[in-house]
């Protein structure tokens, strides 16, 4: 087996928080509509707020380590992003910077095991769970293929499932956030939350893909 060990220096950090922010920023208009048809309108203009704030500190953020430039984002994230969305997200981001923060090396193990806990807090912090057609419906899915990949070119199962699940959201019964409101009318949309968090792990897997040998990953035998 191969494991993955990731470096994350200044540019590589600066340079994967630009393009999740730049991707969420570019979807916009297609997150709002999503949300006008079973929330209010607002998810891509939330998200955009908060990635712009994040855009406007990457100088600061991302001369930190990646776990204290995780829970900056976070933080930023909570302070500016109104919504149901940003605590939520807030606190992915937060507590995923957190664990890695105490990580000698970022290996997947340590990526997942990270990942996995920021998913725990999200559903305390939310009440949810998978299955109520919201962001979980996408990241738990994704995280369980990324414990699949054991090389660089596996990612695109990880981006595919995403979109994949982002999709699936769509046959589904809002129980949670205000699509839950419509009741049985929430049925045949795609979850704005879903698809937002698909274009996150979409950027994330995207920009391993791209960077991974410049990053200074070194592959050996595990
Ligand atoms: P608001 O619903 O307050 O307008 P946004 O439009 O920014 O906030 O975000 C809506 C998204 O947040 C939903 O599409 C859903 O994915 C997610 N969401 C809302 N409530 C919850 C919850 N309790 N748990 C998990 N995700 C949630
Ligand atoms: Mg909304």
């Amino acid at each position: 087996m191969i494991e993955l060990v990731v470096t994350f220096d200044q540019p590589t950090t600066r340079a994967l928080l630009a393009t999740i922010a730049e991707t969420l920023i570019a979807h916009r208009d297609e997150l709002t509509e999503l949300d006008r048809a079973i929330g209010d309108a607002d998810h891509g203009v939330n998200l955009e707020r908060g990635f712009k704030a994040v855009l406007a500190g990457i100088d600061r953020i991302s001369a930190l380590p990646i776990g204290l430039a995780l829970k900056d984002v976070g933080r930023t994230l909570i302070m500016a992003v109104g919504g149901a969305s940003g605590p939520l997200y807030g606190k992915l981001f937060a507590t995923i910077g957190l664990r890695l923060e105490s990580e000698p090396a970022l290996t997947k193990a340590a990526v997942v095991a990270a990942c996995d806990d920021a998913i725990k807090v999200v559903k305390a912090l939310g009440r949810s769970d998978v299955g109520q057609k919201t962001m979980l419906d996408v990241l738990e899915p994704a995280l369980d293929a990324l414990r699949t990949v054991d090389d660089r070119e596996a990612l695109r199962a990880v981006r595919e499932r995403a979109d994949a699940a982002a999709m699936e959201t769509a046959g589904m019964l809002a129980l949670r956030g205000r699509a839950s409101f419509l009741g049985e009318r929430s049925r045949g949309h795609v979850d704005p939350g879903a698809r937002s968090s698909a274009l996150i792990v979409g950027a994330v897997c995207t920009f391993l893909e791209s960077r991974l040998p410049a990053a200074g990953v070194s592959a050996h035998a595990a």
